[in-house]
């Protein structure tokens, strides 16, 4: 039912999990993690373009970015979104705005969409990788019975890859739906990633598997703006690296929509809220 939620109702309750709409209040809170040890990945919102000047667009963002990060000293690097890059409109276009934004030679993370952009992101994340790309990391979602298989076939490039459940609504051909099977893809994946000599990070909040990751001693978590801080902070001060992922942008509905999809907590007090706000009509 969230799609039918009023958009100042969705924006009202998904603040928490971004920045702002300006690169300055993404600033403003990388400033406030590194001040408490935790380093910081920047997402440029974007997802919603139509237009190959949009895409432009945010590839200049992120050079914006960069520039800023440099200047403030930030611990942060960012996400990008092949969508937002143009990956809709056209490979070359979308290929050519990642160029642009790892021209300047800072990390860059591809984060994972949905199964229609899985080939053409493992695609560009490869030929970027044989270019002599290396700055450059991939995001698997355990969710998607593939990626075991996904794990193997990026083995000899030894990948830099975030871990992550995944979070696109895909069918059960595609996609294990319940949540034992997408824990156990979890760690299948996550000891595949290990053994084949790949970089991981962790990124969830599933005390569960936070556990597993804690008990391969894994290099990196990461979490996202607004979700479990207090854990983000006890895995800090226990000395783990932590990584938040920090959304800025005018484009947040999609992104949004996303973090209260998965926050159970929150669906009852939308749903009271909405039902409020018709009856108010
Ligand atoms: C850094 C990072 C980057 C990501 N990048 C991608 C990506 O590229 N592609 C992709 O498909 N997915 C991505 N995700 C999302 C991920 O796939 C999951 O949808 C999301 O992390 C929720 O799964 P979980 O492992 O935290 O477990 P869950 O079982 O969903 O959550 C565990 C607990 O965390 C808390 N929690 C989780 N989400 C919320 C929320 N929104 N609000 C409040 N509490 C919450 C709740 O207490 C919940 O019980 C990313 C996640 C992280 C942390």
């Amino acid at each position: 039912m969230l799609p039918a939620v009023p958009k100042p109702v969705v924006q009202l309750f998904s603040s928490r999990y971004i920045a702002g709409p300006t690169l300055d209040d993404a600033v403003r809170v990388v400033r406030k993690l590194n001040a408490e040890g935790m380093a910081a990945t920047i997402d440029v919102l974007g997802e919603e373009i139509a237009h190959a000047d949009e895409a432009r667009a945010i590839a200049r963002t992120y050079l914006d970015v960069f520039e800023t990060v440099e200047r403030e000293r930030l611990d942060a690097n960012v996400s990008v979104k092949l969508t937002a890059l143009g990956l809709k409109l056209s490979y070359d276009l979308c290929k050519e705005n990642v160029l642009t934004v790892l021209a300047r030679g800072r990390f860059v993370r591809i984060d994972m969409e949905d199964a229609t952009t899985t080939d053409d992101t493992l695609r560009l994340y490869r030929e970027l990788r044989l270019e002599g790309h290396d700055g450059v990391g991939i995001v698997l979602q355990a969710y998607l019975r593939r990626s075991v298989d996904d794990v193997h076939a990026l083995a000899d490039l030894e990948p830099n890859v975030r871990l992550c459940k995944g979070i696109y609504v895909e069918p059960p051909s595609l996609a294990y739906t319940d949540a034992d099977s997408i824990r156990a893809s979890f760690v299948q994946c996550l000891d595949a990633l290990l053994a084949t000599g790949a970089y991981v990070a962790a990124g969830t909040h599933d005390e569960a598997l936070i556990r597993e990751a804690l008990a391969r001693d894994v290099p990196e978590f990461q979490m996202l703006l607004g979700v479990r801080e207090d854990r983000a902070c006890e895995l800090v001060a226990a000395g783990h690296r932590l990584r938040v992922y920090v959304p800025f942008g005018e484009q947040w509905y999609a992104y949004s929509l996303r973090r209260l999809q998965e926050n159970p907590a929150m669906a009852t007090t939308i749903a009271r809220a909405t039902i409020g706000r018709a009856l108010r009509f």
